[in-house]
């Protein structure tokens, strides 16, 4: 298959690029390198896929792409991801998880048109979404397909619009777009400002541990892996139009992820003091519309993709604070850059079409 991956060198894209191009895909990866976004996450397929430097929100852009390659699908993991951002500063979530969504839309629909045959009938634009559409849940309940969409934040109310919009191309032009909605990931190579790695890095810095609120909000873990299989099936088993929810079935409050790094932490790099890691852990000030419980049901997942996750929470936890305590490279690599891969960024996307037959970098 020829696939366009947007947002390939981000934390799940780059998992689900790196497993396409494992089973024999041909894989571009169209990235605009933002903070969240790096080079040195395609290291190992480097030499065997193509990473352009470019925004979503260039539907010209994505047009050559989707026609010089001769795709067969687009999967636009591509986004600004992070709450807090969102909350910070809004407008970049509306510019590319709203307009950047749009602008592919219309990119495919339009190289859509022009294909006859097998190859329209088998085209796939899948959307990848999350769970923070369906806003907070009480303390029973999940989230499935059906649920009504009630986003809390800047960042999951831009993503429900980029979700209507693919939806709406579905009905409206007939585009065979297909849309996920995973709950929270957690893995290799997740930039350090989401809960777990910015948990072990804080930890082994011997910085405080900061947890939101109570510690109580809940959380539903799926391992990056999982979901980057579950994405895999959606492709080739998923029926246009329709929505498939992939959840870890790993619901855990914050406090009670924090405290099980610590205790992982304690066993894999005792602190010389003889203390637990757990002293670092401080309770501050909510998130502004903190949304308390997120849980799936993916039922129709495993019902019609035959969806079935490999890891369970704790093996996934542990490895994957093992991963970050063997990569301390990675993390200098993608901390130290972030502010100079932003200006970069903004010059490149001002440039056309650039190939990239590897990564920056590495050549
Ligand atoms: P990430 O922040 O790690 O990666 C996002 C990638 O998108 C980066 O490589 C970045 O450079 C790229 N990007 C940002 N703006 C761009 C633009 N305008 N043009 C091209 N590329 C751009 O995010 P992630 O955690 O890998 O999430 C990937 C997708 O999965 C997102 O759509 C997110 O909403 C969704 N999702 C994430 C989670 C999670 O827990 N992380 C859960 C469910 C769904």
């Amino acid at each position: 298959m020829k696939i366009i991956v947007t947002g390939g060198a981000g934390f799940i894209g780059s998992m689900f690029a790196a497993k396409a191009v494992e089973r024999g895909d041909e894989v571009i990866v169209l990235d605009a390198l933002t903070y969240a976004g790096h080079p040195e996450n395609l290291e190992s397929i480097k030499n065997k896929s193509q990473l352009v430097v470019g925004d979503i929100c260039d539907a010209a852009l994505a047009y050559e792409l989707l026609c010089g390659q001769g795709s067969d699908a687009i999967i636009n993991f591509a986004a600004e991801s992070h709450v807090d951002n969102s909350i910070s500063g809004p407008g970049i979530f509306i510019k590319t998880n709203v307009e950047g969504t749009y602008s592919l839309l219309e990119a495919a629909r339009k190289y859509w048109n022009g294909l006859t045959g097998t190859k329209k009938n088998n085209f796939r634009f899948i959307q990848i979404s999350t769970d923070e559409v369906y806003g907070s849940l009480g303390e029973a309940g999940k989230f499935n397909e059906e649920t009504p969409m009630r986003p809390n934040s800047p960042y999951s109310a831009s993503k429900a619009a980029g979700d209507h919009l693919a939806r709406a191309w579905h009905e409206t032009y007939g585009l065979p777009t297909i849309i996920t909605n995973c709950s929270n990931n957690y893995g290799p190579r997740q930039f350090p400002e989401k809960l777990i790695p910015k948990s072990i890095l804080d930890a082994i810095s011997g910085r405080k541990i900061g947890i939101y609120g109570d510690g109580k909000n809940i959380r539903d873990w799926i391992h990056v892996e999982d979901h980057a299989e579950g994405v895999q099936l959606a492709l080739v088993k998923g029926k246009p139009g329709e929505t498939y929810c992939f959840g870890g079935n790993a619901e855990r409050n914050n406090s009670e992820t924090a405290n099980k790094i610590c205790e992982i932490l304690d066993e894999l790099r005792p602190l010389a003091n003889g203390k637990s890691y757990k002293s670092q852990i401080t309770f501050i000030t909510d998130r502004p519309g903190h949304d308390r419980r997120y849980a799936i049901d993916d039922a129709k997942a495993v019902r019609e993709l035959s969806f079935k996750r490999k890891y369970d929470f704790a093996g996934g936890l542990e490895a994957t604070v093992k991963w970050y305590l063997e990569n301390q490279a990675w993390i200098d690599s993608v901390t130290d850059k972030s502010s100079l891969r932003a200006n970069a960024m903004s010059e490149a996307i001002q440039t056309p079409v650039r190939w990239i037959a590897s990564p920056k970098g590495s050549q």
